[in-house]
This record gives C-alpha cells, sequence and structure tokens, in this order.
C-alpha cells in the first residue's frame, strides 16, 4: 500500500523528469491532501526531478487560508506562517503553498502539479494565451483539460496571486457548476487539478500536447476550432463520459522507491 509521501514523490519525479522538460532546476512544485485539513507540499527549492522524503513538507490548509481572508495579511505575516513550519519541519514549504491549499479546499482536487512546460509557457507568453485556455481544438482536449480552462493574468506569486486565483475560481464554478481540471498563469506556467496522480499527470501531458498542436497550427495560419455546439456535444456525449471513467480507474501512478 503505497502512501501520499510515495505518491506525491513519484508525481513529482515524474513530472521533474528532463526528457519531459516540464521543469528545469527547481522550478514547480506538487502537492496532496493527507487529510480534510492538511496536505503535504513540496519544500521551497526543493527538485522536483530528485524529490525524496524530505522535500515535503506537511501544512494546514485553513491556516494558509486563513492568510487569504485576513485583510491585515502582509509579506512578514506570510514569512511567520512559512518560517513556524520550517522551524517545526526543517524546511519552508513553497511560495506557492497558499495557491496548492486553494486547489485542494475550494478547486476539488485531491493531487495538484504545478509546471512551466515550454509549449504551454510558449503560449502563456504570447498574445495567444487566451486561446489556449478558451479555445477548443480537438476532442481529447474537452475529454481531458474539460470544456473550459482558466486563465489568469500575471501577477508576482504569493498573496496577491493566491487571491486573484481565489476569486477567479470561484467565479468559474458559479458559472460553469465545477472547477478547472487545468489553471493556467499568464507568463508563468499551469496548475493541474487531479483526483489522483495519474490524472495529474495526463493533464498536464494533454495541455503540452494542445500547446504543442496550437503552435503547429498557428504557425501554419489560423486555427480552425470545434464549435461551441461540437464541444458541448462531445462533452456530454456517454462514450466520452466513459473514456473519462475508465482513465479515472487508473487511480495512481506506481509508486517509487521513496527510500
Ligand atoms: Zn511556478
Amino acid at each position: 500500500m503505497s502512501t501520499d509521501l510515495d505518491r506525491i514523490i513519484s508525481l513529482s519525479r515524474t513530472l521533474g523528469a528532463p526528457g519531459r522538460d516540464l521543469v528545469i532546476l527547481a522550478e514547480g512544485n506538487t502537492s496532496v491532501r493527507t487529510g480534510a485539513d492538511r496536505m503535504l507540499v513540496k519544500a521551497s527549492g526543493a527538485h522536483l526531478a530528485t524529490a525524496g522524503p524530505d522535500d515535503f513538507v506537511e501544512v494546514g490548509l485553513a491556516e494558509l487560508i486563513a492568510l487569504l481572508d485576513n485583510p491585515d495579511t502582509d509579506q512578514q505575516s506570510i514569512a511567520d506562517v512559512f518560517n513556524r513550519v520550517g522551524v517545526a519541519t526543517g524546511r519552508r514549504p513553497s511560495v506557492e503553498a497558499m495557491l496548492h491549499a486553494i486547489c485542494l479546499q475550494e478547486g476539488g482536487a485531491s493531487v495538484v502539479g504545478h509546471t512551466h512546460p515550454v509549449p504551454v509557457n510558449a503560449l502563456l507568453c504570447s498574445e495567444h494565451a487566451e486561446t489556449l485556455a478558451s479555445v477548443i481544438v480537438y476532442p481529447e482536449q474537452i475529454v481531458i483539460l474539460g470544456r473550459r480552462a482558466m486563465l489568469i493574468p500575471y501577477v508576482d506569486p504569493g498573496l496577491l496571486l493566491a487571491r486573484l486565483v481565489r476569486d477567479r475560481l470561484r467565479q468559474h464554478i458559479a458559472a460553469e457548476g465545477a472547477p478547472p481540471k487545468v489553471i493556467y498563469l499568464a507568463n508563468h506556467g499551469m496548475f493541474a487539478l487531479g483526483a489522483t496522480t495519474a490524472e495529474v499527470l495526463r493533464i498536464t501531458e494533454m495541455a503540452v500536447k494542445v500547446s504543442r498542436i496550437m503552435q503547429a497550427g498557428l504557425a501554419i495560419g489560423a486555427l480552425s476550432p470545434l464549435t461551441d455546439n461540437d464541444s458541448d456535444r462531445i462533452d456530454e456525449r456517454e462514450d466520452e463520459q466513459y473514456r473519462r471513467a475508465v482513465l479515472d480507474r487508473a487511480e495512481h501512478l506506481p509508486a517509487r522507491d521513496a527510500s
């Protein structure tokens, strides 16, 4: 029986594998829910590619969310909370831990993977960022990434970005009836929101593929998107929902030796 720690290590090493080109150096971070109010999140400065048991810290979700709710929160109060975790565990959580807490607490996810893939960022660092988030170019995009993704304009990582993502997430859920599978951050990267480690990898891989297809299409001319009618029909087709259900049975990536 693999543990949450085994699973998040496995996902981290998979996302960080050099051949995938999703992150370099200490870019990116991952988290997994470990209880109603707890998550394991990557420690600041740790590398996904070589992540081990000491590269994750367990933190309370409510404690991080409370920072967003308190209008008096400033950089010092965030540093105080992160330092306290650092003293208790030996490692400070990633600066993006608040975003992970939001994805787990309000985004319906159990596992979250944040990466900076080159093909995705090529679009997010261009005038085509909105295209990536809102245009559907082929059916599998809907099956894995859902009908609509979220795009957040560039804001420095930290309190303001976390608050903005939470506001937009609530708007998205109110409009669509469900949270998105992927949140794109302009000029930055992507967050995959999954029920399992396997789903987070699937979402990340599909976002990379969609980005490659869009780039190739844009390079030879204009994209020819699916119509709204086609997209809605595909989203609701019984056989596509069956494909999703089959994929969801592949619960987690095989856990690797965490020693
Ligand atoms: Zn990032």
